[in-house]
């Protein structure tokens, strides 16, 4: 008889708080689905046990973790390598473990980026992003890497708008420029693709971030970076208007997909992933 395997390949999360993060249900359906004898373990880790959990994770051969707030920048200290984007954005969320080696990779706006080409090519593309924190940073940074031309970012303070700004100008080859927002914004002159990359909708279905949507044209293609509820006031208004859109669901599973990839050098089917956020957000 076949000798049973009782060891399982270990994954997990660094964050803190930790409870509410749903990532373990995506990832293990995942696994469950794709017969991989893996386990994702959700560990509440803040930034003075970091040090030890990666110890921890390395001694215990992981072959990766994701980090969420608040090490996603204390983890580059631990990391030896780090991918092209992180080190653009200076922030890593998934961590890969190889022959005791840790390489960090942000899968935000990788996350972003892959859901939009399943739909429209970000390569020479305009785009303007509302927000300038840290879903905006990562978006900003991996368009301009895949070929965006120019990205507007709109934010309400100005500072950070304009070190975002920096960051594309000085990083990548895209031109990058920055807009006061103004009460009732309008959107002109219209880029190709419009991003909500604020956390206005966030857990409110009715919130709009404070732009003239009269001035969206159904040549606009608009994405929205909140997860829950993904059909967003914004998306709404934007698909009535004849937009084609993207919601923050989308890109949420495109990061799961990306750990297993990752961690598993398979590529993941997304639709378990799919289902089980669907089912969280729809209650
Ligand atoms: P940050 O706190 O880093 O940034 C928040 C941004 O939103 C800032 O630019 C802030 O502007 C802006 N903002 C907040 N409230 C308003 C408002 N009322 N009007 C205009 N602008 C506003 O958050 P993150 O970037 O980390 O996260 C933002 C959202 O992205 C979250 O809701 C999160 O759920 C989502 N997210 C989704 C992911 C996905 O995979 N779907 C991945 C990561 C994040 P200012 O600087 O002027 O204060």
């Amino acid at each position: 008889a076949e000798q049973e395997n009782f060891l399982s390949d270990l994954t997990g999360s660094f964050s803190s708080p930790c409870a509410e993060n749903p990532t373990v249900a995506v990832m293990e359906a995942a696994y469950q689905h794709q017969g991989i004898p893996a386990r994702y373990i959700n560990c509440d880790v803040g930034k003075e046990q970091l040090e030890q959990a990666v110890a921890g994770a390395k001694a215990m051969g992981w072959r990766g973790f994701n980090c969420s707030i608040p090490n996603k920048q204390a983890i580059i200290e631990y990391i030896d390598e780090l991918g092209t984007s992180a080190k653009v954005i200076g922030a890593v969320n998934c961590v890969i473990i190889r022959d005791g080696k840790l390489t960090g990779e942000n899968t935000d706006g990788k996350g972003f980026v892959e859901a939009l080409s399943e739909q429209i090519d970000v390569k020479g593309k305009t785009l303007a992003l509302l927000g300038a924190g840290g879903a905006a940073r990562a978006i900003a940074v991996e368009s301009a890497l895949a070929g965006a031309t120019e990205i507007t970012i709109i934010n309400r303070d100005k500072k950070k708008g304009q070190e975002l700004v920096d960051l594309i100008n000085d990083n990548t080859k895209a031109k990058a420029t920055f807009k006061a927002w103004t009460p009732g914004l309008r959107i002109d002159p219209l880029p190709d693709i419009l991003v909500n990359a604020t956390s206005v909708g966030l857990d409110d279905a009715d919130a709009l971030p404070d732009i003239d949507t009269e001035s969206l044209e159904s040549s606009l293609f608009v994405a929205d970076v909140i997860p829950n509820p993904p059909q967003t006031a914004l998306l709404r208004k934007a698909a009535d208007k004849g937009c084609r859109t993207l919601n923050g669901l989308n890109m949420l599973v495109n990061q799961g997909a990306l750990n297993l990839t990752y961690w598993f050098d398979k590529e993941a089917d997304k639709e378990p992933m799919r289902k089980v956020l669907q089912k969280l957000f729809t209650g």
